[in-house]
């Protein structure tokens, strides 16, 4: 029996004791205070404690019914209390990471997913992103001419210029496009990430990264944290936008 039946019983009781009480002394306390009583018939007596009894079972059952109610929401209140801490404590960890990886001017957003102290997925899309202003770069090919450069063989005379062009006229960015930047952008983040995840106690380890994130604990906030740790050149932040 807990706190709450034990009020229960002990206010069930209390009407009780207070219904009998009244029940047996009223009669007698008319009679003897009030002369104004005696002149009624005893039929009016015998209807005013019916009414008196009426009323006090009404108020017994109402005060009853609105303690096991309270009872009830108190139940109520701690149980969201406790579900609210759960939920805090889920939002604190985060089983992916988003990450920037800047490679030859252009930056690569890479999405890694990981269980436990394991990375088991990683994806970094296509095509790269402006590192001045965040936007996809379009793939662009000039022909460059080798005009004055002497060359024996005629069709060498014209060079292909692969560039990543930012589309945005007011930026202007471009940067080489050469094959193998995707997968270095992979395989650079998938390193970052092994390092995060794989590490214990370090300064860049994944529970450390986390107790740092001032505010919600997400897959970019993490990496956030990571960035400003860490002095490397491919480690960026400019694919968040
Ligand atoms: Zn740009």
């Amino acid at each position: 029996m807990d706190k709450d039946d034990l009020q229960l019983v002990l206010l069930g009781l209390g009407t009780l004791g207070t219904f009998i009480l009244i029940f047996i002394n009223l009669p007698q306390a008319i009679n003897r205070w009030s002369p104004i009583f005696n002149s009624l018939s005893p039929a009016v007596l015998g209807w005013t404690q019916n009414l008196l009894i009426a009323g006090f079972a009404f108020a017994t059952g109402w005060l009853l019914n609105s303690k096991l109610s309270a009872s009830t929401e108190t139940t109520h209140e701690v149980d969201d209390e406790e579900h609210r801490v759960e939920e805090d404590d889920e939002e604190e960890s985060v089983d992916t990471i988003i990450g920037c990886v800047e490679v030859e001017d252009a930056v690569w957003r890479g999405v890694a997913e990981f269980s436990d102290t394991k990375v088991e997925n990683v994806d970094v899309s296509l095509p790269p992103r402006c590192p001045k202003c965040q936007m996809e770069m379009n793939k662009e090919s000039y022909k460059i001419s080798n005009r004055g450069v002497p060359s024996p063989i005629r069709s060498r005379n014209t060079a292909t210029r692969r560039l990543w062009q930012c589309p945005n006229e007011d930026c202007g960015h471009s940067s080489t496009r050469e094959t193998g930047q995707h997968s270095t952008a992979e395989r650079l983040f998938r390193g970052f990430v092994q390092e995060i995840v794989e590490s214990q106690g370090k300064e860049y380890s994944l529970e450390n990264l986390i107790e740092r994130v001032d505010g919600e604990v997400t897959p970019q906030s993490v990496w956030i944290e990571y960035s400003q740790i860490m002095d490397n050149e491919h480690v960026s932040t400019n694919c968040f936008r």
